[in-house]
């Protein structure tokens, strides 16, 4: 009697199943080494000890924690626990495959935890990194760009005959010192130039070029009951422009490659003078956009003493007006970037209450 009780098994001694390839009996062996020999003990009484050379035994690749098996040169084969202790037995290096498919598989967690963190990081970059970078291009751009992509929606816009405006002189003069009252010593301010136009093609409405020019039509005064109703509007444009939102929302939308080439050389930004007017003439201002110009519009109005709630009244009648609805579909993106919206309304209100 030869065998060792449990106990005592050494790291040397591991525990394996042997089958000698006869029979489909499995049998449980203490598996050790002798020199170049492996043993197997079954514990019998009499013939306990098996053994083969080391050098005549194939052992299987590891994979992860699954069992390896060893093939015996007779026939048979144990199978067992994997262990380091193996390795030192069995020194072959792996193949690259095996061992490819042995770390993915101890991996397979820490792989799945790198996949989250990459897409975390998309979703993280279009979320905050890119808006951030298109301010920073915006804010070097030279304000050539801006003006050229101006002129070109101007000339889009003309399609929609505008005319000069058809208001008194004195009521001119009042809106445009009003207006210049308001927007005094905000950034940018000296580019804002208020710009009155008769249109009777597009209705009730006002935008913002990407330079600064600021476009109300009569339509709009004569829909508002109050001055202040129309400075809120223009409060908002004036927070498109104050923000740059005509080349941040051209470069948002742009392809990966023209942003490459905008941060690493275009300073020009020759490639944004085709996309600035094309972004804004299909859609206008995105929605954190125009969110972004109202917030700045209810507090550039509190600092002057007015109530956001003007915005909030001439929206809901704007709201009651369907005078965009014979506009051309093909600029009605950024003639309806102003869409009077219940959300917006809302919003108004409540920083009317702030007050
Ligand atoms: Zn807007």
């Amino acid at each position: 009697m030869r065998s060792m009780p449990a106990s005592i098994l050494g790291s040397d001694v591991m525990e394996g199943q042997w089958s000698d390839g006869r029979s489909s009996r499995l049998r449980t062996v203490k598996v050790s080494r002798n020199g170049d020999w492996l043993q197997a003990d079954t514990g019998d009484a009499g013939e306990s000890i098996h053994d083969w050379p080391l050098a005549y035994i194939r052992i299987s690749p590891r994979l992860g924690r699954t069992p390896r098996t060893l093939t015996l040169p007779d026939g048979g084969c144990i199978e067992l626990a994997d262990s380091p202790t193996l390795d030192e037995w069995f020194p072959r290096p792996p193949s690259r495959v095996e061992a490819f498919a042995d770390w993915l598989e101890r991996r397979k967690y820490a792989i799945a935890a790198s996949a989250l963190i990459t897409v975390a990081l998309i979703v993280g970059f279009l979320q905050y990194g890119l808006p951030w970078a298109a301010l920073k291009i915006a804010e070097r751009l030279p304000a050539s760009v801006e003006r050229s992509a101006s002129n070109q929606v101007v000339k889009v816009l003309e399609r929609f005959h505008l005319q000069p405006t058809e208001l008194p002189d004195a009521r001119q003069q009042a809106l445009q010192s009003q207006f210049k009252r308001l927007v005094a010593g905000e950034p940018r301010a000296d580019q804002m130039r208020l710009n009155l136009v008769n249109a009777a093609g597009i209705g009730p409405n006002a935008f913002a070029l990407p330079d600064g020019r600021i476009y109300m039509t009569d339509q709009l005064v004569e829909l508002a009951e109050s001055d202040d109703e129309l400075l809120a509007v223009l409060a908002h444009e004036a927070g498109h422009h104050v923000h740059r939102h005509g080349v941040r929302g051209a470069i948002e939308g742009s392809s990966v490659f023209v942003l490459a080439g905008l941060m690493l050389g275009d300073a020009t930004g020759s490639s944004l003078a085709v996309s600035i007017p094309a972004t804004l003439l299909s859609n206008g201002f995105s929605r954190d956009h125009e969110r972004e110009a109202d917030q700045y519009a209810f507090a550039l109005l509190k600092r002057h003493g007015k109530s956001p709630r003007d915005f909030a009244t001439l929206m809901a009648r704007l709201m009651k007006a369907h005078g965009m609805e014979d506009v051309d579909g093909s600029v009605i993106g950024y003639l309806s970037t102003h869409p009077p919206s219940q959300e917006r309304v809302r919003a108004a209100e409540a920083a009317d209450a702030s007050r």
